[in-house]
């Protein structure tokens, strides 16, 4: 049975849902700068947990939306000279890239908090309507003092919250408690009409009326980051108990830590990143992903670039032992093993620790259960999305390379601009109707274990990759 930790109940539970209709919406980037490190550990334990999900046989509609209006990007892109809309792209691109490179699944729906607008309204309408919001000359705001519950998922005390609510000096709220539902648009600022005068919507509105909106008012799974709970997910929770205060927004609240640089979170605010998209660079996505898969999915995760080559070392490690073999359950001690770690919230690095004394164990082993345990060890990879493929080798070394392409009065350098230019003097043969040069070319290539494709394949590769 799959159990998992609640962070609204705070205990483990064991998960009661329909596994034919299993909805799931996990908070998006709001796209104002580059990805971090933080920002992929979300995406990627996230990304853990739906596999498995689907693994299990789980029907799963999964939704992350994208938020790409809100006070950081405004400011960001003013400071930039260029639309918020420019801005969210260009971001939402690294994003992308990111996400692929980590081999996370694309959600099955990805809403744009600025593609709801109308439906944000209706939103904020009835929250008025029913006595849980009022306008003010700044905005609308959500009066939390009508919810009774209010602070139930982040255990805060009111005046916790109170004391430690930075109050803008234009705000006209009636408490300082409350939150903004809409707020008012300044000059130059990106507007939209609505009932009560030209703005934007708040943060939280937009998460409840997409959720609502693409996955209905009751939803099985909603994923986010921990540093989410308050204020954000407290006040979802607000919004949409005042929608309708018998509704059951969430089944199970999963939260995932934080990542520590020398014991300090990572975050945006100070100045403790290098980001996302130069350690995938560096390292290989699949590398930062293994990275993720060694810490518990809620536990803080230690961050030095001293455990991405540890992990990396690992990976390769793992990479290597089933190189020679296909994906397979061959051996049901690995698959009860992986599935009662999974099933036990998630536990990877348990699950990891019990497979590295597998694999260790088998010196021991005859030949024909060595296989199988390698087989599942691949087969437990792959579902949790991973390839296990051995980069490229580099086979040929440096001064062969050298040679070989001065015969052509190429100068060397790398790999990639001598390819470059080896096949535009080919193609010169080529378009000189002088083709036995150009196969002699490709002959010559094939020497030093790089095939070279023309037609629709065009390119090439080393031959044993
Ligand atoms: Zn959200």
């Amino acid at each position: 049975m799959l159990n998992l930790y609640n962070s609204l109940s705070k205990k483990q539970e064991e998960i009661k849902i329909d596994k034919n209709d299993v909805r799931i919406y996990l908070c998006g980037p709001t796209v104002q700068s580059s990805p971090h490190l933080g920002h992929g550990r979300s995406a990627v334990v996230f990304d853990f947990f739906i596999r498995y999900l689907k693994y299990l046989n789980y029907s799963v509609l999964f939704v992350r939306n994208i938020t790409d209006i809100d006070d950081k990007i405004i400011e960001k892109s003013q400071e930039n000279n260029i639309s918020y809309r420019e801005l969210g792209n260009n971001v939402w691109k690294e994003f992308v890239l990111a996400h692929e490179n980590l081999n996370c699944l694309v959600p099955d729906i990805e809403p744009r908090a600025t593609a709801y607008i109308s439906e944000i309204i209706k939103y904020i309408e009835q929250l008025i309507q029913n006595g849980f919001g009022y306008v003010t000359s700044s905005g609308v705001y959500y009066d939390v003092s009508k919810f009774e519950k209010y602070l139930q998922l982040s255990g805060r005390s009111i005046e916790e919250v109170r004391t430690g609510t930075r109050v803008d000096t234009q705000d006209d709220k009636n408490r300082a408690e409350d939150f903004a539902l809409w707020k008012f648009s300044k000059e130059g600022e990106p507007s939209w009409d609505s009932p009560w005068g030209g703005g934007r919507p708040g943060w939280h509105i937009e998460c409840s009326t997409m959720i609502s909106e693409t996955l209905g008012k009751t939803i099985d799974f909603h994923c986010g980051g921990i540093d989410l709970i308050f204020p954000h997910h407290e006040n979802e929770i607000a919004q949409s108990k005042g929608v309708d205060i018998n509704e059951n927004f969430v089944n199970y609240w999963l939260h995932n830590g934080m990542l520590n640089l020398s014991g300090k979170k990572m975050s945006k605010s100070d100045g403790n990143v290098k980001l996302l998209n130069e350690y995938i660079d560096e390292y290989g996505g699949e590398v930062v992903r293994f990275f993720f898969l060694r810490a518990h999915y809620r536990s803080p995760q230690e961050f030095s670039e001293q455990l991405l080559k540890e992990a990396k070392k690992t990976l390769s490690n793992l990479t290597e032992f089933t190189k020679d073999v296909v994906a397979e359950p061959s051996d049901n001690d690995m698959v009860d093993i992986f599935v009662d770690c999974m099933n036990d919230d998630m536990n990877t690095p348990k699950l990891l620790g019990e497979i590295f004394q597998k694999v260790k164990d088998t010196n021991n082993l005859e030949q024909e259960k060595i296989i199988k345990i390698k087989q599942s060890v691949k087969f437990i990879f792959e579902i949790l999305g991973f390839e296990l493929k051995s980069p490229k080798p580099n086979i040929v070394d440096e001064k062969l390379l050298f040679k070989f392409f001065a015969q052509y009065d190429i100068r060397f350098n790398d790999i990639e601009s001598a390819m470059i230019e080896f096949s535009r003097k080919r193609e010169d043969f080529r378009n000189n109707k002088k083709y036995g040069e150009a196969d002699k070319m490709r002959e010559d290539l094939l020497e030093i274990g790089i095939v070279m494709n023309d037609g629709e394949n065009v390119g090439w590769y080393w031959k044993n990759s």
